[in-house]
């Protein structure tokens, strides 16, 4: 069971870059970082307009004079100093993430970014090495990846319960941008503009999350080819797609594909996965986030429901209950979970000690492998689908 009395070295204190009104994805990083107390928002640049950015920041209880222009004032005024930030969130669009990682690392700061993570690999290369340098931790915000089913697969792939790992099938297609929806609302435009979302649109936007779900579920696993199709139904996001496939072939010896999808009429999220073994599959679909199809050949299906005796609850992901069974948890849940990993990794950094140095979270790992599909799906949709080496 979640244990709200956990208590490491200090409450972590974090400053945000974005996420101001009505954006997205803020809400969701200061409720989740706020559970159990291991994190406090202390400051923050949340706006590209400064007086909303204050008038956000008061609303939410910030001081005033903790609210910032923008992010090299946030860093200036709060890196380093006595009872100044100890980690960063940054949540704008995509087109900031490697230079405001950058600087805050620079600066001697945890961070935590959205995805995808970066435009280019070298890019994303460069910000893992830096943040090593730092011995800082690097998460980046892949928040499906703190449900409990997918720490159960894990641990149930890792024991063998599949055999050897053959098929992935992996979705992310939902339907929500069936039509030009970017026209009337803000927060749409920049995804499907290059300069400020990059080489892809719902590569980038969606299906980067189902592969780090995928990482979470087999540790290590990394693409070694890929080949893209891609298309846009609406005209004018061209050169981004709207619709999507991809194969590829992993460093396990599986092979697996990828369907992204903005254009999925009728689909509400889409995500899914499916992973095949010689032995028997397993299926998660974040719309039933609580439980685990899993299907041996030759036996009846079964589907395995969260917080049940019979799961691996020493995997402390899965023992991490947060309510008992028979209540559904959710995204909060899971993003609260994925916050508690990054607070352990930081009390590993700051403290030497080892009590949670094994502890799996997110990181710049997850972040490259991300900028890799984004990148290269790019690249071989670009010359006509031809296999790219990962
Ligand atoms: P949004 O357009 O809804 O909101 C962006 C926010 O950032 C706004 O408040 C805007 O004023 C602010 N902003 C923009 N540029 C800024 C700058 N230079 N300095 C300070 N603030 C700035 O976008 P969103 O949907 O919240 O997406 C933000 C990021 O989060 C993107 O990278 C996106 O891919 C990612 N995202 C992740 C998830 C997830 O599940 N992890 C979900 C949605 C979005």
């Amino acid at each position: 069971m979640f244990n709200e009395e956990l208590k490491l070295h200090k409450v972590i204190k974090l400053g945000m870059v974005g996420g101001g009104r009505g954006s997205q994805i803020g809400y969701i990083h200061r409720n989740a970082s706020s559970r159990g107390g291991l994190f406090q928002l202390v400051a923050g640049a949340f706006d590209v307009d400064y007086e909303r950015c204050k008038d956000f920041g008061k609303n939410i209880g910030v001081e005033e004079s903790r609210c910032y222009p923008d992010y090299k004032e946030l860093i200036k005024n709060e890196a380093g100093k006595e009872d100044g930030i100890d980690a960063i969130i940054i949540a704008t669009p995509n087109r900031f993430h490697y230079e405001m990682s950058k600087a805050a690392l620079e600066a001697n700061l945890h961070v935590i970014c959205e995805k995808p993570l970066c435009f280019s690999v070298e890019e994303a290369e460069e910000l893992k090495k830096l943040a090593d340098s730092k011995n800082k931790i690097f998460g980046v915000a892949y928040g499906y990846t703190g449900y409990q089913m997918i720490h159960e697969a894990r641990t149930m792939i890792a024991n063998g319960d599949l055999g050897d790992i053959r098929v992935v099938r992996m979705s992310f297609a939902h339907g929500y941008h069936n039509e030009e929806v970017e026209k009337h609302v803000e927060g749409l435009k920049w995804r499907v503009t290059p300069t400020e979302a990059g080489d892809t649109y719902i590569i980038g936007d969606c299906a980067t999350h189902i592969l780090c779900v995928l990482d979470a579920m087999i540790p290590g696993i990394k693409m070694t080819r890929l080949l893209c199709h891609r298309q846009s139904f609406i005209e004018s996001r061209k050169p981004l797609e709207d619709n999507a496939f991809i194969i590829m072939d992993f460093n396990n010896g599986a092979t697996g594909e990828c369907w992204a999808s903005a254009v999925n009429c009728g689909s509400v999220h889409g995500q899914k996965i499916r992973i095949v073994g010689s032995k028997a599959s397993i299926e998660w679909w974040d719309e039933h986030p609580n439980q685990l199809l899993y299907e041996v050949q030759g036996k009846p299906k079964q589907i395995l429901d969260r917080a049940m005796p019979y799961l691996h609850s020493e995997d402390e992901w899965v023992g991490n209950d947060r309510i008992g069974s028979g209540h559904p948890e959710g995204i909060f849940e899971s993003w609260a979970n994925m916050y508690e990993s990054f607070a352990k990794a930081i009390y590993t950094k700051d403290t030497g000690d080892t009590k949670y140095a094994g502890v799996w979270y997110p990181s710049a790992e997850e972040g490259i492998e991300g900028t890799k599909f984004t990148a290269y799906s790019a690249r071989s949709a670009d010359n006509g689908s031809i296999w790219i080496e990962c």
